[in-house]
């Protein structure tokens, strides 16, 4: 009787659809998804960094109007992955660096201007969410997400819950503390992972090596339309696929501080699956080979850890994926 009366009260509940949006450094997409997190529409754009704040506010607002008389359902929710720091608990963007970001509550703004509930989380945590409800992360009881673009961020789900700790800090691996000299991080600290490893940091390295030796990196040049300061991570992860020498050492050694990175993730966490996400995990095996080397040269009986590390199954849409989950969590 109690299933046949739930059957009747979910038979009567009206459909609807969701959006999602993700707002990154670089692209823009806002999706119409379906209350099983089926997509059904995505718009993709350039982000325009220079509109700043209200640029991406009145994308958003066209995007989402667009959708909503196109979808044959009412939009009963909206979630938003945001590409820079969050207050989940206050759901607003804390950014200083993206102009009239700082402390903005995003989420007020959509349920007054859209008239639709909402709930915002920053880029990394959105991914992790994605891929656990709705990619490789499906089944497990926890997975550790790994944005690896610009910089490097982290989101931790377990048991369906993203852990944010006391200052909503937790899961910032860019940040761990490798060495105490290097490069200087963003964050004003040196020897971070995120200056070893980061997309911005695998270019820089290349450009010096450039800088004083052209001769050795032609390809790289070549790739970059030959100009050595225009060499980008792209650039050298399509030479070092190509078998490019230094191109292939520049990678290796990044992807080897990751790996470090990553056992100390395993050493704390212990997650089912390590998952990397953003544009330089596009680089799959050049990036898994020498994590896992890593991890074999360190490998102890005593500690035998399974957790596997594997590239995001949503690819560039992992954080929009989370922001779909975000909505339907969002009442
Ligand atoms: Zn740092």
């Amino acid at each position: 009787m109690a299933a046949l009366s739930a059957f009747r009260k979910e038979a009567q509940e009206p459909l609807s659809n969701v959006i999602a949006v993700d707002i990154g450094g670089t692209r823009f997409r806002v999706g119409l998804f379906d209350e099983g997190g089926k997509r059904v529409r995505v718009s993709e754009d350039a982000t325009n960094r220079s509109g700043g704040r209200p640029w991406m506010l009145a994308q958003m607002e066209r995007e989402f109007r667009t959708f909503q008389a196109e979808s044959g359902e009412p939009i009963r929710a909206c979630g938003i992955s945001f590409g820079g720091p969050v207050d989940f608990a206050g759901q607003q963007v804390t950014s200083i660096v993206a102009p009239g970001w700082e402390n903005f509550p995003l989420s007020s703004w959509v349920k007054e201007t859209l008239g639709v509930p909402c709930l915002l989380d920053n880029d990394a945590n959105a991914g992790a969410l994605g891929e656990y409800r709705f990619g490789t992360g499906r089944g497990c009881e926890s997975i550790f997400y790994v944005a690896l673009s610009t910089g490097i961020g982290g989101g931790f789900v377990c048991e369906g819950k993203v852990i944010r700790g006391k200052d909503t800090l937790a899961g910032e691996l860019g940040h761990l503390p490798m060495a105490d000299s290097g490069p200087r991080c963003d964050c004003g600290a040196r020897g971070c992972l995120e200056a070893f490893s980061s997309g911005s940091a695998i270019g820089k390295m290349a450009r010096e090596w450039g800088e004083r030796r052209t001769d050795v990196m032609p390809r790289m040049v070549e790739l970059s339309g030959g100009a050595v300061e225009r060499v980008t991570a792209r650039e050298v992860a399509l030479a070092a696929a190509e078998g490019d020498p230094i191109a292939s050492r520049i990678f290796r050694d990044a992807a080897r501080w990751l790996g470090r990175g990553l056992l100390t993730v395993i050493r704390i966490v212990n997650p089912d699956k390590i998952v990397l996400g953003g544009g330089v995990s596009q680089a799959g095996k050049l990036l898994l080979d020498p994590i896992h080397d890593v991890l074999d040269e360190r490998k102890s009986a005593a500690l035998p850890a399974t957790t596997e590390i594997v590239i995001a199954e949503l690819g560039n849409y992992s954080a929009l994926y989370g922001a779909v989950a975000l909505a339907l969590d969002a009442r």
